[in-house]
């Protein structure tokens, strides 16, 4: 993946002034953030935002620190990781709930249009993500990505279908 395909890593460089060096260090860092690990295996970056998830000032200024950027422009490299972490924390839960499926869903909201149209109504193992461009991707995991799921619920949306398995259980007594 090339970062200056996505619009929203050349928005740091061009309306933010961020180096390409810079933003190549983010984007790298980016695709390693991973919050469905286990937490003992959080590099620091992803135990902040496990722990200071809703705490925009503390990311704010880990961004800054680490990537050498002023806090105006952390502003938006933070906003991009954050919709990163929140689509894995989401997932976390669902699969701590026994969810092990989902059904991708193009919202085409956004300011950009959206690369996973072909996507759209395929369903997907939640703990691997869907085979997008060489990498594996969760809806709204990538820069920008407004995509989201619906989970499936094991035993509703699997076949045999909800009424099957009710004439079943009335056939039974
Ligand atoms: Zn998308």
């Amino acid at each position: 993946m090339d970062w200056r395909d996505n619009p929203n890593w050349l928005d740091l460089r061009d309306r933010y002034g961020i180096s390409e060096t810079q933003i190549e260090r983010v984007v790298a860092d980016f695709l390693q953030l991973d919050l469905r690990r286990s937490v003992e295996r959080f590099s620091p970056t992803e135990r902040l935002f496990w722990e200071q998830g809703k705490d925009a000032g503390v990311i704010a200024a880990h961004v800054a620190e680490v990537y050498g950027l002023t806090k105006k422009q952390a502003k938006p490299v933070w906003t991009i990781f954050n919709a990163r972490a929140a689509t894995q924390e989401a997932v976390r839960r669902q699969l701590a709930l026994g969810v092990r499926q989902g059904i991708w869903r193009c919202t085409m909201a956004g300011r950009n249009p959206c690369s996973h149209r072909d996507l759209d109504g395929k369903t997907f193992d939640i703990r691997k993500g869907m085979p997008f461009d060489g990498r594996m991707i969760l809806p709204g995991e990538d820069a920008g990505c407004m995509c989201m799921h619906s989970p499936v619920i094991a035993g509703f949306d699997e076949s045999p279908t909800l009424l099957q398995r009710l004439r079943r259980m009335f056939s039974r007594s």
